[in-house]
């Protein structure tokens, strides 16, 4: 009997110890904003969002009072590399030519942990730029505890045409290391899949489109049905494929493949957009890697004349809202700075979308664009991923930038006062 006590009063005080109550001034569920609101936490779930007087959990041992600030869900940033850093500290060429994949998978660790503490609780990487499956193996060691990290979608190389893509620049008797895996052919497209996600891919990425030249404009670069077989057999294996993609040519054919998401975009045009409706496509902007890589080209924003790349992909955005295609949030980080994803926030406001709008994109479209079920939202029997911001992100969204309480799969990471 005694032993039977204890073993009740073990069961009550570990499931105490689990449980948390988080006091915030408001709360956004993924959807909407509430005041008035508590949520409670039991172990990595969320057990309780709502009023106060509706809570059925009366004990909670430990309370977390969120003093003047709002608590979201976690951020899903849609389209990082975690194994890339900014262009302006060093270019592309030289991280993929000159950079080993030690060193890689060690900034990659702390980019990862700096994502985090800045509210990105999942992130989708795509594609590791040359560094082999280094993203597979970040992911492995952040869910086994070894270093702290968002939750990781991983695309491993991506899949370009053969002759597509870089570093380029060398004559053909120097063969150099390529960012990302070269494919021509049915075959060699359906075997690079099943290799590819054999090797702990995720998903699959293509490049619809690409530079052949360095300097020219983007063209084509699979043939409809070299996309299509890497859309089948991604499927089959019950993954997906997401394209990059910024010519209409590029977008169409990789809509009528079958991709899930368009990276980029920056010359879609309205039938493109439609297009991607039609077909339940979403798309990724990634207006912040546009609007840095001008910045690196000398452009000061908000003294210098604005660049044609910027109009341009100013009016190819507007088209797309127009079209009501679903937007996602990603913004291409690490040809930024890791850390700072909030700026694909401020530009998507500053384009044309609402606050909120861009919150719901950050948050629960993203979760259901990446089939991402039990994330993304506060709502009972959710995953416990969820941040704290000093302020209202939908008054101002510059809230983002202050993060001040980060909890992942039900463990803290930031607690500050
Ligand atoms: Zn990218």
């Amino acid at each position: 009997m005694k032993k039977l006590y204890f073993l009740f009063f073990l069961l009550l005080s570990t499931v105490m110890q689990s449980q948390s109550l988080l006091v915030p001034d408001r709360v956004f569920d993924g959807e909407a904003l509430f005041t008035n609101w508590i949520v409670v936490v039991d172990g990595n779930v969320i057990a309780y969002a709502g009023p106060p007087d509706k809570c059925p959990v009366k004990i909670i041992k430990d309370t977390i009072l969120l003093k003047g600030m709002t608590l979201m869900p976690g951020i899903i940033e849609g389209h990082s590399h975690l194994l890339l850093h900014p262009y302006n500290e060093t270019s592309w060429n030289d991280q993929v030519l000159k950079e080993s994949s030690a060193e890689r998978a060690i900034r990659g660790a702390v980019y990862a942990k700096k994502s985090l503490l800045a509210g990105i609780t999942t992130m989708r990487d795509l594609g590791a730029e040359g560094a082999g499956y280094t993203d597979v193996y970040l992911k492995k060691t952040i869910d086994e505890g070894i270093i702290p990290g968002p939750r990781l979608l991983v695309a491993g190389p991506a899949i370009v045409a053969t002759g597509a893509y870089g570093p380029k620049g060398f004559h053909e008797g120097v063969t150099v290391p390529l960012g990302a895996e070269t494919v021509s052919g049915i075959d060699e497209a359906i075997r690079t899949v099943r290799r590819q996600i054999g090797n702990g891919s995720d998903f699959i990425k293509v490049y619809a489109d690409y530079r052949w030249k360095t300097g020219e404009p983007a063209q084509p670069t699979f043939l409809l049905n070299e996309l299509e077989v890497m859309v089948a057999t991604a499927e089959t294996a019950g993954r997906y494929v997401v394209a990059h993609a910024s010519t209409p040519e590029g977008i169409r054919r990789a809509v009528l493949a079958g991709v899930e998401t368009i990276e980029h975009g920056d010359f879609g045009t309205l039938k493109s957009f439609n297009l991607m409706k039609e077909n339940n496509v979403a798309f990724c902007p990634t207006l912040a890697a546009g609007e840095s890589v001008a910045q690196y080209g000398g452009w000061i924003k908000g003294k210098g004349p604005v660049p044609n790349r910027i109009i341009q992909k100013k009016a190819s955005f507007k088209e797309a809202l127009q079209s009501g295609v679903e937007i996602i949030f990603g913004g291409d980080v690490g040809v930024f700075s890791h850390g700072e994803n909030y700026r694909e926030m401020e530009l998507m406001i500053e384009y044309g979308m609402t606050p909120l709008a861009v919150l719901k994109s950050a948050t629960s479209i993203n979760a259901r664009v990446f089939h991402l079920d039990g994330l993304g939202q506060i709502k009972k029997g959710f995953l416990a991923d969820v941040i704290a911001v000093q302020g209202n992100p939908i008054d101002d969204i510059s809230a983002i930038k202050s993060v001040k309480f980060v909890m992942k799969d039900g463990e803290i990471y930031v607690r500050e006062p």
